[in-house]
């Protein structure tokens, strides 16, 4: 196998588990591994470390394994049957009124760069590094095996999330089953989940619980559901009493699946319209008819050189917020950029306060459900928040 020799020192964040090894720890490669090949991980002293996949760019190697183990078909159920654990044991795994959980997640579950999503009958499996797409078919196998009775079909999508340089040339397709039946169901409503062209795994599965929350105060109130994607806040906000409900995305295709998401759940209601918009044009075109507001914006930095942008991106967006919200006015707001920190996207959103001149007092701080579990050597891992405000 192939053997990294770290630089002296190098060891130190190994020694307190965390799963990645940047390129500037290493100090040589025996061999010439390919992209997405295992590699064991030694010490400047010559002491194994760990084990991982070889990737070429920033983070160079992806611990799977702080033991020497064979990673074989055998390691990758033991894992699976660990993250399913975790899922029973929380109770998303078997619940009556939601089908619709993340299985593995990435590094919260030792497996940095998998995902898998399950949406009733149906896994989607998405790989972010070569090792996880080299990896696909034994973790499909393994997958079907601790899933066995649970899900039928798995659809693999990883054409958009695989390095491009690594020449993988991934497509999305079934690697089991092939249902068209693409129904799935969140505390008790409905949607149509886009595995085959929407994005992430078809659905934002991390902001179950937010929308439950966002329920319980929809009563009677006007709802501006600001990057709305397939509408998931809109049916909860509808369910909960809402008097108008706007979807709003830049997006048109995920209008239309908006759309086709609240006639499933309340057909002909007219409460609903959607506009397919960009955020920041209709923010500025409306008037002040919203007494509750969500923004959900995609992640503003991907990377750290793009945070000052973000963090601009992030003020100017909450400032048109508090600027025309009504008073007595709820405003959920979130960011899921990795590289926004808790601490960043407080004073953020501290700053576009101030600068409307409104008082606004924060009534919950929101995060990640436990299904996108953060390891605790990792806390790069935490990557949603949220505040809801109460502005007067
Ligand atoms: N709130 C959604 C997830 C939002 S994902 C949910 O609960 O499922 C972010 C969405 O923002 C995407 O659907 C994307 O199409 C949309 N988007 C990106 N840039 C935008 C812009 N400038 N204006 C409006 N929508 C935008």
């Amino acid at each position: 196998m192939y053997k990294v020799y770290l630089k002296p020192g190098k060891e130190e964040s190994l020694k307190r588990f965390h799963p990645w090894i940047f390129s500037g720890a290493i100090s040589r490669i025996d061999g010439e591994p390919e992209e997405g090949e295992v590699v064991e991980v030694y010490t400047a002293q010559k002491e194994f470390i760990a084990e991982g996949h070889f990737q070429i760019g920033s983070i160079a190697v992806r611990v799977l394994s702080f033991e020497q183990e064979p990673i074989d078909y055998d390691f990758w159920k033991r894992r699976l049957v660990i993250a399913y654990q975790m899922r029973q044991c929380i109770g998303v795994a078997s619940n009556p009124t939601s089908d619709t959980y993340r299985l593995v997640h990435g590094e919260g579950d030792n497996l940095p760069g998998l995902v898998i999503d399950i949406y009733a009958k149906t896994a989607v499996i998405q790989a972010h590094s070569a090792g996880m797409h080299l990896e696909r078919m034994n973790i499909a196998e393994a997958l079907s095996e601790v899933m066995e009775g649970k899900i039928e079909n798995i659809y693999y999508k990883s054409e958009t999330t695989l390095p491009f340089k690594a020449d993988l040339f991934p497509e999305n397709g079934f690697l089991k089953g092939g249902s068209n039946d693409n129904i799935a169901q969140e505390n008790g409503l409905k949607f149509h989940v886009d595995w085959l062209k929407g994005q992430k795994t078809g659905f934002f599965v991390d902001q179950r619980e937010n929308r439950a929350l966002l329920e319980r105060y929809a009563r009677n109130r006007s709802v501006l559901n600001m990057f709305c994607y397939t509408g998931g806040f809109s049916f909860y906000a509808m369910r909960g009493g809402a008097k108008l409900v706007h979807s709003v995305d830049s997006s048109a295709k995920a209008i239309e699946l908006t759309k086709q998401n609240v006639e499933l759940n309340f057909p002909g209601d007219p409460r609903h319209e959607a506009f397919a918009e960009d955020a920041f044009k209709y923010l500025d075109r409306m008037g002040n008819q919203y007494d509750l507001i969500i923004l959900d914006p995609p992640a503003f930095a991907k990377h750290k050189d793009a945070l000052r942008n973000a963090l601009q991106g992030y003020r100017k967006l909450n400032a048109k917020a508090f600027e025309k919200i009504k008073p007595g006015g709820l405003l959920f707001t979130f960011s899921c950029s990795q590289v926004v920190t808790k601490d960043n996207f407080r004073t953020t959103v501290f700053t576009a306060a101030a600068m409307s001149g409104r008082k606004v007092r924060i009534l919950h701080q929101l995060t990640q459900p436990a299904d996108h579990p953060i390891n605790i050597y990792h806390p790069e891992g935490e990557y949603l928040k949220g505040l809801v405000l109460y502005v007067e």
